[in-house]
């Protein structure tokens, strides 16, 4: 297949792709047909058309068309692993949804657990939630989790590349070993300080201190119930236009942006961002339940609404709707942090406790980016290794050291991200400390009040991800992205 022909194929692709998820979980619809879109497109993802793209990658190492030929070589080897995998996991979605576990004589779903997890004020029946949740992972789940892994591996080692860590550095342009440095190295500036700030709140909000806080506690501790009282559902949609407004955007007056805020019965609880159309139909979904998360969510999802909205109708498919997505998951984490900016909150939200709510964002952020380095680690040594025995000793160990809590073994497999997403949500959250001291820097501590930054956030949306986070914060500031500057964010 001639690229032009791959590229408009490719983008028809997701827009249906895209808009099936939309129609799914927005309540649109019941069935998910994923493999009636993926059966239009089977050509998109054969082996020719991988190595096709792949010798075409080879051939231009330099400027613009090198580019677009790797983002495109990108897209096709994620749709390659997919397709070979794609029947496992629905597999692996049909268990997921059918299974029951049995906690205290009742029954309840797997899924539903987790769930229930986060909102269980008792710990001891959280601690048996996740005993049961594990052992279903284990007998229930693990062997198809083994085999959609042990898949991806052969199938990296069978297109020549060494593994499927190498695969991946390869095609995504990425220098894994130099961003696991980085991230040893947070983990190593954090450590003295990492007790002393999550003690206080996990305290305050679990009753257990780190020593004998189980895993079973963190969604419970992430979720902070306390905080909802303060985050109202009446307020969530309306902080989020006055937010934009500050930034010289008219959220209503955005005909490409499609904000549902409808309820349905089958609605996702959660809220999402559709990007069936880069930039011309985007859509922002939620069901305006309020409480902290809530607003989180909302916010997460509002930053890639507006990347995605506001892109250059006129760049090639390879820039709107490929890429580094650390780049738009960066846009989202600046929106999300808002919620935990002071300035923010007295601005938007009325008797707020401005601190209480810093300290506990804080603690929250320090142990998702230990959390997230130690499972980078972890990652990068499963991802290469010859077999994946022996590999739950080393999930435990390393996600229990950066932690300091006793890990469990059970999900070493369910707790993987497909394609080293664990590294783009890492990169992410570097550029999005850079962005946001830049931001500050040049229009002020409330800079989300002011439209000349809306019209700088706009002059970088406009070239969706033709950069790479490294090349955007570069051209942004001429600096490089450095773990340290978020040690120093979080007050280490
Ligand atoms: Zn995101």
């Amino acid at each position: 297949m001639d690229r032009e022909t791959y590229r408009t194929r490719a983008e028809a692709f997701l827009t249906e792709l895209t808009r099936e998820h939309y129609r799914h979980f927005a309540g649109l619809q019941a069935d998910l047909p994923l493999e009636a879109v993926y059966a239009g497109y089977g050509d998109l993802f054969t082996r020719e058309a991988v190595e096709e793209l792949r010798t075409a990658a080879g051939g231009e190492t330099r400027g613009d068309e090198a580019r677009r030929r790797r983002y495109l070589l990108e897209f096709a080897v994620e749709g390659f692993l997919g397709q070979a995998t794609r029947d496992v996991e629905a597999e692996l979605a049909r268990r997921e949804a059918s299974l029951q576990i049995h906690v205290d004589g009742m029954a309840i779903g797997y899924r539903e657990a987790a769930v229930a997890q986060a909102t269980e004020a008792d710990r001891q029946r959280r601690g048996a939630l996740e005993d049961a949740r594990n052992a279903a992972v284990a007998d229930s789940l693990g062997p198809l989790y083994r085999e959609a892994i042990e898949t991806q591996h052969a199938l990296a080692r069978d297109l020549g590349w060494p593994s499927y860590r190498a695969m991946i550095e390869d095609v995504a342009a990425l220098d894994l070993a130099a961003l696991g440095r980085q991230t040893e190295g947070f983990l190593a500036a954090t450590e003295a300080a990492y007790p002393s700030t999550m003690e206080p709140e996990l305290r305050r909000v679990t009753g257990a201190g780190l020593a004998d806080l189980r895993r079973a506690d963190v969604p419970w501790f992430l979720r902070d119930a306390g905080a909802d009282a303060a985050f109202p559902a009446e307020r969530l949609v309306p902080s989020l236009r006055a937010t934009l407004g500050g930034l010289g955007i008219d959220l209503d007056a955005q005909p490409n942006v499609v904000l549902d805020v409808d309820p349905r019965p089958t609605k996702s609880p959660r809220a999402f961002c559709a990007p069936v159309r880069v930039p011309d139909e985007v859509y922002l979904v939620l069901p305006p339940v309020g409480g902290v998360d809530d607003y989180v969510v909302l916010f997460h999802e509002a930053g890639h609404t507006e990347h995605y909205g506001n892109v250059d109708p006129a760049l090639p498919f390879e820039y709107r709707c490929l890429g580094d997505n650390s780049v738009t998951e960066a846009f989202a984490f600046l929106f999300d942090h808002l919620i935990e900016d002071p300035g923010w909150l007295a601005a938007h939200l009325d008797a707020h406790d401005g601190a209480g709510r810093l300290a506990h964002a804080r603690a929250q952020r320090l142990l998702y980016l230990r959390r997230y380095s130690a499972k980078l680690a972890y990652e990068l040594e499963l991802h290469a290794a010859p077999s994946l025995d022996r590999m739950a000793d080393a999930y435990a160990r390393r996600l229990g050291d950066a932690l300091h809590i006793e890990w469990p073994r059970e999900t070493f497999l369910a707790d993987v991200d497909p394609g080293f997403y664990v590294a783009k949500y890492l990169r992410a959250w570097a550029l999005e400390t850079h962005m946001r001291a830049h931001l500050r820097e040049r229009f002020g501590p409330a800079w989300w009040a002011e439209p000349e930054a809306g019209a700088a956030l706009r002059a970088l949306w406009a070239q969706g991800q033709r950069l790479d986070a490294d090349e955007l914060l570069g051209e942004l500031t001429g600096a490089s992205l450095d773990f340290g500057a978020m040690a120093g964010d979080l007050g280490i």
